[in-house]
């Protein structure tokens, strides 16, 4: 079945959702992006999602030609418009059609899309038994290159590393930043358990400020578990007693093994099983 997308000010079958061959959006991954997801037809913080694309816009410059609320609107009508209460919807922004030149002055007419679409999710088994995962050579980018807290069109940092997994037969692959400190995953954020405290890389680490990691931050101090930012090497996550990863797509995703080591008694472990039935829990509120 034909889905329908929203494109700037309507909804239009998928094959009349077209862009401009002279988007920097698509000649220079010149704009911004969320990836959100519905239960039962309520979009899980769908708010922090709309601030989140308006603060990365506001990094690179791009005036997003929508109010906030008409976005978030665009957002229900297009979940609804596919029949979809349980699915997932990537909201985008570019910069819109220009010259062939970098110059984002001479562009115009900023795309607004969304598309909404069932959620892919990883195989059961990965959360029964918890994932294995590698280290990256890649680094992740540098925040006085590109700051990692921009969610821009630009992925190519994290697909390199996702390459590097994938040939590793990993689904996922942690990424450092420049100084060997641990970040996050290509797509996710990540988590350990140490001594019993909860501990996640500070934005300051060079990651994206999830909004499963806040979440789970949230719930995690709900529930009585001491959780703060902490600068972790990989020795910290090789010795922790667990390890999980959040994101949207995955929700929270235990961790059995990195780099071959095995972590805490190589399944997943009480913390994580907790946040795991906590959060899902919080987003079929
Ligand atoms: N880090 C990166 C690099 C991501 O792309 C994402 C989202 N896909 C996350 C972390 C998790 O963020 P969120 O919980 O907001 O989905």
């Amino acid at each position: 079945m034909a889905r329908i997308v929203f494109m700037n000010d309507r909804l239009v079958p998928e094959d009349e959702a077209r862009v401009s061959v002279f988007d920097h959006g698509l000649l220079y991954g010149d704009g911004v992006f969320e990836g959100m997801r519905s239960y039962s037809g309520r979009v899980f913080r769908l708010d922090a999602h709309i601030d989140r694309l308006w603060e990365s816009a506001q990094a690179i410059c791009l005036k997003i030609p929508l109010t906030k609320e008409a976005v978030a609107q665009a957002v229900n009508e297009t979940l609804a418009a596919n029949g979809l209460t349980d699915g997932y919807v990537r909201l985008l922004v570019t910069r819109g059609a220009g010259t062939l030149g970098l110059d984002p002055n001479r562009t115009k007419n900023p795309q607004v899309i969304v598309i909404a679409d069932t959620i892919s999710l990883y195989p059961r088994e990965h959360y029964e038994k918890g994932l294995r995962i590698v280290t990256a050579a890649t680094q992740r980018t540098q925040a006085a290159a590109l700051s990692p807290r921009i969610k821009s069109l630009n992925y190519l940092n994290n697909i390199m590393a996702k390459l590097e997994g994938l040939q590793a037969g990993c689904v996922e692959a942690l990424m450092l930043n420049h100084k060997g400190e641990v970040a996050e995953c290509t797509g996710d954020n990540i988590f350990v358990v140490r001594k019993g405290l909860l501990l996640t890389p500070p934005p300051d680490a060079g990651i994206l400020e999830g909004i499963t990691r806040g979440a789970v931050m949230d719930l995690a101090r709900s529930a009585g578990i001491d959780c703060r930012e902490a600068t972790l090497t990989r020795h910290d996550l090789y010795t922790a007693e667990e390890c999980f990863l959040t994101g949207t797509a995955a929700e929270v995703i235990p961790v059995v093994e990195i780099d071959g080591r095995s972590i805490g008694t190589g399944r997943p472990g009480p913390v994580t099983a907790k946040l795991l039935a906590a959060f899902h829990a919080l987003v079929r509120q």
